[in-house]
């Protein structure tokens, strides 16, 4: 059996001790005869699956207690509709920030709920850098200011944390989620998708600071409804079960390697090694601010894209997939996240770098 390099931006190649122990695990989890898949998520074996899971991502992102982190589906796109639901209902009035193609899409889609601002957008730099603070236009009426702190298509992501004041600051976080310390303290809401950093795809991550719950819009459906979710231990209805405990194994694995100060340097020193070659390089480049550049999704270019084709195929037979840039932005991305060893990033350089020399 060999294992590819896979560069995709999720869902995203998983620590491979997890898969082992997925699989070992994957007819008779633990003597009860069953595979985790088949289990009721009301029974003792899956509530302690739950526990532990809800438990590790506490530990790991240091949660304080006045915050609930709820297990749901729907997805970052669903949330996208589900926390003006559950927040706008406050004052009627939201603050954007558009940073990218994924902040855009929350944007449009928070419409149908409310008066939406955007309060500041980097679409004048072509979406390259993040808006500095200074130049946020915040309504101190808003219900909630909406981020997106790493944006996975366009490979822009914030270094530091947003001020809004008493204003509530609520952050996607699908792609940079457990990819580095956090202080959870400083948002009201953040979500994410687990299929970067934290498991399959299936399972929504949701922390919610407890004042910011009970004000859901009348139209919100029960399932989608915080406080509905809280109450019942994210059990309102059956969650992901099986993404749920694929998503502890993950914790674990990450506990075990350090938590996430581990992560971060791990993460950053991969990023230095792509980042390094791609700015000292005549034939690739990349065109985000220093300072904004993502550690989990690099996007890049060649200056020839007719050239496109042949490296991506290159690649491919050297076992590095997923490498084509999202179809909006066209040329190249190497996503990163914490599962990405950094062997593969080595060997996508020494690719890179063989290329370069070839078709130079
Ligand atoms: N937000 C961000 C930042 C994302 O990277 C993605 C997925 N690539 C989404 C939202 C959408 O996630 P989903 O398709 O799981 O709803």
């Amino acid at each position: 059996m060999t294992r590819v390099f896979n560069f995709s931006p999720g869902p995203a190649t998983l620590p491979e001790p997890v898969l082992r122990k997925a699989a070992q695990e994957m007819l008779d989890w633990h003597g009860s005869g069953m595979s985790v898949m088949e289990m009721s998520h009301r029974g003792k074996q899956f509530i302690s699956i739950y526990d532990e899971a809800q438990a590790l991502a506490r530990e790991l992102l240091a949660v304080p207690a006045n915050y609930k982190v709820l297990f749901m589906q729907g997805g970052a796109i669903g949330e996208n509709a589900i926390v003006p639901m559950n927040l706008i209902g406050k004052t009627g009035k939201a603050d954007y920030v558009l940073t990218g193609d994924w902040s855009q899409r929350s944007f449009k889609e928070a419409q149908t709920f409310g008066t939406i601002n955007i309060a500041a957008t980097g679409e004048g730099d072509k979406f390259r850098s993040i808006p500095k603070q200074s130049t946020w236009k915040l309504d101190p009426q808003a219900s909630y200011v909406h981020i997106c702190s790493n944006e996975t298509i366009g490979g822009v992501e914030y270094h530091w944390t947003p001020d809004t004041g008493s204003v509530p600051l609520v952050a996607d976080m699908s792609s940079n989620l457990m990819s580095r310390p956090l202080d959870v303290s400083k948002y009201g809401l953040i979500y994410a998708g687990a299929q970067k950093n934290m498991g399959p795809s299936g399972l929504t991550i949701v922390i919610v600071r407890d004042d910011l719950l009970g004000h859901a819009l009348p139209i919100t459906p029960s399932a989608f409804n915080y406080q509905l979710q809280a109450e019942a231990d994210s059990m309102f209805n059956t969650p992901p079960t099986y993404a749920i405990y694929i998503a502890g194994l993950v914790f674990n694995h990450i506990k075990a390697q350090g938590g996430l100060a581990a992560m971060q340097v791990h993460n950053e020193a991969k990023a230095a090694v792509l980042y390094d070659f791609l700015d000292e390089s005549k034939f690739f480049y990349n065109s985000v601010a220093r300072e904004d550049r993502s550690l989990m999704n690099v996007p890049f270019k060649l200056k020839d894209e007719s050239l496109d084709e042949a490296f991506l195929q290159g690649a491919a037979d050297k076992g590095m997939i997923q490498l084509k840039g999202h179809r909006i932005s066209g040329g190249m991305r190497a996503s990163i996240y914490n599962a990405m060893p950094i062997e593969g990033v080595k060997a996508l350089v020494a690719y890179m770098k063989d290329f370069e020399v070839r078709h130079g």
